[in-house]
């Protein structure tokens, strides 16, 4: 059984992460997405908020799990079995840090190989910051986002200008 380990912020989940999740899913036996708890990125969303958002967009998907992690990726994916690392691909600009993570990782634990899987090219330009500037200003984000995401996306946001408007 071939798990792999899917890490990244999801701050928020997008469509774009939703088909790497797909595509992983029908390769390997199991796919732990793994949300990284990593406060120094100053999250929109708390890890809990963001891990409940994907459950409820993940419906049906059988042999997909989500958690949390922080520290070291390669500590995790040691942890939960996992000896492959997935990560999505869109432009050129993703990969020289992608390839610089993959072999670091490698470095650490030469058993565990990261998988690129290409974004498809509805989702090329696809990103959670790009859709949290479109939110902020009022842009339609309901193609780019699963429904469960929707919402806490407009909330917090809308929160977020009354506080900088009464400070
Ligand atoms: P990180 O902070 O680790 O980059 P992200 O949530 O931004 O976290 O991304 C997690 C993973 O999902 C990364 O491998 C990233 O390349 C991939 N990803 C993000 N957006 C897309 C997309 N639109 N299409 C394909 N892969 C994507």
């Amino acid at each position: 059984m071939i798990t792999a380990l899917y890490p990244g912020s999801f701050d928020p989940l997008t469509h774009g992460h939703l088909d790497i999740v797909d595509r992983a899913a029908r390769i390997f036996d199991r796919v732990v997405i793994a949300v990284l708890e990593n406060p120094s990125k100053q999250p929109l969303f708390t890890t809990d908020e963001r891990v409940r958002m994907i459950r409820e967009s993940l419906g049906e998907r059988p042999g997909v799990e989500v958690s949390t992690f922080d520290g070291l990726t390669i500590g995790f994916a040691r942890q939960v079995g996992a000896r492959v690392i997935v990560r999505g691909l869109r432009a050129v600009s993703d990969f020289e840090s992608e390839f610089q993570m993959a072999l670091m990782n490698r470095r650490l634990e030469p058993e565990v190989t990261t998988v690129f899987i290409p974004t498809s090219l509805r989702h090329l330009f696809l990103s959670s910051s790009l859709i949290k500037e479109l939110a902020e200003f009022g842009g339609d984000i309901s193609e780019f986002v699963p429904a469960s995401v929707v919402e806490p996306l407009k909330q917090r946001l809308t929160s977020r200008e009354h506080k900088h408007e009464h400070p």
